[in-house]
């Protein structure tokens, strides 16, 4: 029997990753995990479609997702777990991310056209294999290798698109405190994503006051030490020690499913909140 492992940090086509969830639950079987949580980028869809596979292959699965919020000009993603799936004002805020998506797409294209070189929405669009997808950056810095313009999606981020690069569009954005209000109204469990990416200590120890209900202690790329540094101020807080890959697939190679994860212990509290939330 396999130790029990959950990865609830991974990415389908239905934003930014590069498997379908089918593909990505029957890859979570071969490589032995028990557990999944797919977090797509500011969309819920991909639950629906991977859960009769995950049934047919025995892997249980929770409700996730992973909202991109603002705190005082300072990016912040939040994971929301075993939310209700059919709550409408997920659904809605969803939806209201996806026209605020569409908005800073079209502002993104503009400012490259002004750096010569033009794309259209259409060819961005290719990128994604999904087509009602969370469209963002990762796609736009696909269709610009894609005509040439830049030799990597790395370098497409690092000289243009990443945050504070001369094409970057920061757009509309929604709270943290509004996101975490949202998470909880659909029943669900909201966590503070990757914290070692948030670098102002100060906004950080603020951030920490608000109504999260864990933190992602186990991250792909964190040394032992680090995991100690989030574990401590989760088990003060008496929150969630989650935990995940990130995985993306191609577009960040270097990270494999379930290179991350968390034991049966912890899974069982998402689904068990789960369970009782939507009975
Ligand atoms: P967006 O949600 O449109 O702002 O795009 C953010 C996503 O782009 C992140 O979640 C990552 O998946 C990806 N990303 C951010 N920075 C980089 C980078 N330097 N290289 C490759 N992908 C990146
Ligand atoms: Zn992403
Ligand atoms: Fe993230
Ligand atoms: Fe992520």
């Amino acid at each position: 029997m396999n130790e029990f492992r959950a990865d609830l940090h991974c990415h389908t086509t239905c934003s930014d990753g590069s498997l379908s969830p089918k593909e990505i639950v029957r890859l979570a079987k071969q490589i032995g995990l028990s557990g999944l949580s797919i977090t797509d980028h500011d969309t819920i869809e991909a639950y629906k479609l991977a859960l009769p596979e995950a049934n047919e292959l025995g892997i249980e699965l929770v409700p996730g997702v992973e909202f991109s919020a603002v705190y005082e000009e300072a990016s912040v993603h939040i994971l929301g777990y075993a939310f209700n799936i059919s709550d409408p004002s997920i659904n809605h805020f969803c939806q209201r991310h996806k026209q605020r998506r569409e908005a800073r797409n079209h502002a993104i294209l503009e400012r490259l056209a002004a750096h010569g070189m033009p794309l259209t929405i259409e060819e961005v669009l290719a990128s994604s294999s999904y087509p009602s997808c969370s469209i963002g950056r990762p796609h736009i810095a696909l269709a610009m290798v894609k005509k040439g313009y830049i030799d990597t999606v790395q370098n497409a981020f690092k000289i243009y698109i990443a945050d504070g690069k001369p094409c970057f569009i920061r757009g509309d954005s929604f709270s943290v405190q509004e996101t975490l209000h949202i998470i909880h109204q659909a029943k669900g469990l909201a966590v503070f994503a990757h914290p070692h990416l948030f670098k102002d200590m100060i906004l950080f120890n603020n951030l920490l006051k608000l109504e999260f209900d864990g933190l992602e202690c186990y991250y792909a790329r964190y040394l032992p030490i680090n995991n100690k540094r989030w574990e401590k101020i989760a088990s003060k807080k008496n929150w969630l020690m989650t935990g995940g890959s990130d995985f993306h697939g191609d577009i960040k190679p270097a990270i494999s499913l379930g290179t991350s994860w968390v034991n049966e212990e912890t899974f069982r509290k998402l689904k068990q909140h789960f369970d009782k939330c939507n009975i």
